[in-house]
């Protein structure tokens, strides 16, 4: 027979308002899955299911206000219908949880460290003096010697030697190069743009996030109308938004340039590619140079990925094109819904065009908890005209009066004329375009190159970093390769061996994640225990006019250590630098709650998130914590 779930104990709360309803008729619920989230002015929650069963009915839906006792559904339970869990109670229903089944970038898997099974240079004692010219000698290994011969003998032939080349100047690329020169070799980086610095410092994160302040004040000025203070509508002069962007840029892009010449590391301009195991050509016709090298570095990165069949014109833009702020659509139609399209999404909104967003898949941030996005979208939903997820661009069609989209979705097909169009579904890693075969790298059909820990490819002398190895494709992952790499190509016994890499969305709010998401936890099965502190409860969120927000933990159920770490909010990418410290230190809850915040800050949230799974938060009532 059916039998009631009704809404647990919540605390103080009356008529609250359910956001999400997780679950329909017929769906066969484990006990403790998320049926219903609840939000109050204090605290989003998530109902879990009492016990595991088959639903018949769903009672309620999303919008509707329910208190302590009220039906949510009706259910049969499995297993004779004793109850699994008899906790529906507050406690059970703080924790929020992520919907089953929910797909997470996973990292490209790396081959097994070669070089050190073969006997390579990493498996030997390190000889930082190893890189140079000169024949095997003591203590030098055999393929050490082999490598040293190969190398002199590129050198014959070639315009130049050096003990390290590097083919890409990104945050992966530069980074390596100057910690090979610091650590004493000498240096040649080949890069094809004019300027240093990479898709990051270019067309890359310092552009975008420069655009996202400006688009942030123009938010933050409508906002405070609300607050008693009126700026008025905004002018935008988009050559003065251009310069503001394009001054940063060029400040730090400079200022690499001056860094490259104090370290001597020598710069060479122009397409470079593999001739050989230890030869780079680099340049066309009379421009054209050979450079032979003893060790290399590939840091050549990634290039936008394009729609299939995708026509060229001028207003179907990729993230380069968006950044280039041409103008300013009316209506703007951007496809993919993953941090890069968001962020230009959000510029274009705050900027004034009608923005619509499609999603192939079924929530934006793919890859990220479902409960932080939920969240974002709350938010977003506000910004733009429409999003449209688990739908598929068909086809882009130039016309006189703009591009004409053909979009399916869950409700068939459907069409629309844009202004412009912006292109943001994921990046092509370069690995098919820099004559890696004739080097003996191995690439795959995705373009992607495998490394061992030290960033060591499949030939032993040539390593490779950053985005052209695979996810997450950051700039701060590029760079900490970069250095391993570096190290690594001078003796030294460096690994790339850390527990979190931080993704931080800089959309209005910020989401920022570090370590082992919900999700995760769930397809591996990690036991983890979830704490999470609504900003609805921190001062200082409310001095910012800010009316929600969440900072998550997770811990390792078995050693209460802190693995994973979710935030939403204002500056959510600075606050989760707090958390990746606190996973690469491995601290448990007590460690984070009582580490001394400084008051009032959104940093507070990060201690009382702690407090909560310790049971000795004050700043919220929950019943049954200690
Ligand atoms: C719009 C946008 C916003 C982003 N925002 C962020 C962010 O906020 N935070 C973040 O962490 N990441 C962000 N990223 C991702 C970040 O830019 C990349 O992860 C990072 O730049 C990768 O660094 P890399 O060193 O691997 O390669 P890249 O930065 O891609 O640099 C590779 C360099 O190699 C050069 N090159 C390639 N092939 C050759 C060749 N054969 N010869 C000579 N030179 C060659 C290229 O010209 C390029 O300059 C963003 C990306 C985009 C597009």
């Amino acid at each position: 027979m059916a039998r009631e779930i009704k809404v647990p104990n919540i605390g103080d709360f009356e008529a609250v308002e359910v956001i999400d309803v997780l679950v329909k008729a017929g769906d066969t619920v484990a006990a403790e899955d998320s049926l219903i989230t609840l939000e109050s002015d204090k605290a989003a929650m998530d109902v879990p299911s009492p016990f595991a069963g088959k639903l018949t009915e769903v009672k309620v839906k999303v919008g509707d206000k329910v208190s302590e006792g009220d039906v949510i559904a009706l259910a049969e339970a499995s297993g004779g219908g004793e109850e699994a869990a008899p906790d529906n109670d507050a406690d059970s229903a703080q924790g929020e949880h992520s919907k089953a089944g929910e797909k997470q970038e996973q990292p490209e898997p790396r081959s097994e460290p070669e070089a050190e099974a073969t006997g390579g240079e990493s498996a030997g004692e390190p000889s930082r003096a190893d890189t140079g010219a000169g024949a095997a000698g003591p203590g030098r290994s055999a393929p050490d010697a082999e490598a040293d011969a190969a190398y002199e003998s590129a050198k014959q032939g070639a315009d130049r030697g050096c003990e390290v080349l590097i083919l890409g100047a990104g945050p992966g690329g530069y980074t390596a190069a100057f910690r090979a020169a610091d650590l004493g070799r000498n240096v040649v980086l080949v890069e094809a743009r004019e300027r240093l610095g990479g898709v990051c410092l270019n067309v890359g994160c310092i552009p975008s996030k420069a655009l996202l302040h400006a688009a942030e004040v123009i938010e933050q000025a409508h906002a405070m109308q609300q607050n008693g203070v009126e700026f008025g509508k905004p002018k935008i002069n988009l050559d003065g938004v251009r310069d503001f962007e394009q001054n940063a840029v060029k400040k730090l892009t400079g200022g690499l340039a001056q860094m490259a010449k104090q370290r001597k590391v020598s710069v060479v301009t122009g397409y470079g590619r593999f001739t050989g195991p230890h030869l780079l050509e680099v340049g066309e016709g009379k421009h054209k140079q050979t450079i032979a090298f003893r060790h290399a570095i590939i840091a050549a990165g990634s290039e936008p990925a394009r729609l299939p069949g995708q026509p060229d014109d001028p207003r179907i833009m990729d993230s380069t094109g968006a950044l280039e702020l041409a103008d300013i659509p009316k209506k703007l139609l951007v496809v993919g819904g993953g941090i890069i399209g968001l962020e230009m999404a959000q510029v274009y909104a705050a900027l004034g065009s009608q923005v619509t967003v499609v999603e192939l898949t079924d929530g934006l941030m793919p890859g990220t908890d479902r409960d932080l996005v939920r969240i974002y979208q709350k938010q977003a939903g506000e910004q733009f005209e429409a999003v449209h997820l688990e739908t598929g661009v068909k086809e882009l069609k130039p016309q006189k009066n703009g591009i004409h989209a053909k979009c399916e979705g869950p409700d068939g097909e459907w069409g629309g004329i844009y202004d412009r169009v912006l292109v943001a579904i994921g990046r092509r890693a370069n690995g098919k375009e820099i004559g890696a075969d004739a080097a003996g790298v191995s690439v795959n059909d995705r373009g992607l190159i495998s490394v061992d820990s030290q960033m060591r490819t499949n030939v032993d002398h040539i390593f490779a970093i950053g985005d052209i190895v695979g996810q997450p494709m950051l700039a701060h992952k590029a760079s900490h390769e970069g250095k391993v790499a570096a190290e690594a190509a001078s003796g030294e016994r460096s690994h790339f061996d850390v527990r979190a890499i931080p993704s931080v969305a800089y959309t209005h709010p910020e989401v920022a994640w570090a370590g082992v998401t919900e999700t995760r936890a769930g397809e591996e099965g990690i036991a983890v225990e979830k704490a999470a502190f609504p900003w609805q409860a921190n001062g200082r969120a409310l001095t910012l006019g800010v009316s929600s927000g969440t900072t998550k933990l997770l811990f390792d159920k078995d050693n209460g250590r802190i693995v994973g770490a979710g935030i939403v909010g204002p500056n959510a990418g600075e606050l989760i630098a707090e958390l990746v410290l606190a996973i690469e230190m491995g601290c448990d809850a007590e460690d984070i709650g009582l580490t001394v915040h400084p008051h009032p800050t959104l940093s507070e949230s990060v201690g009382m998130a702690a407090e909560i799974a310790a049971g000795t938060i004050t700043d919220l009532y929950l019943p049954k914590k200690r």
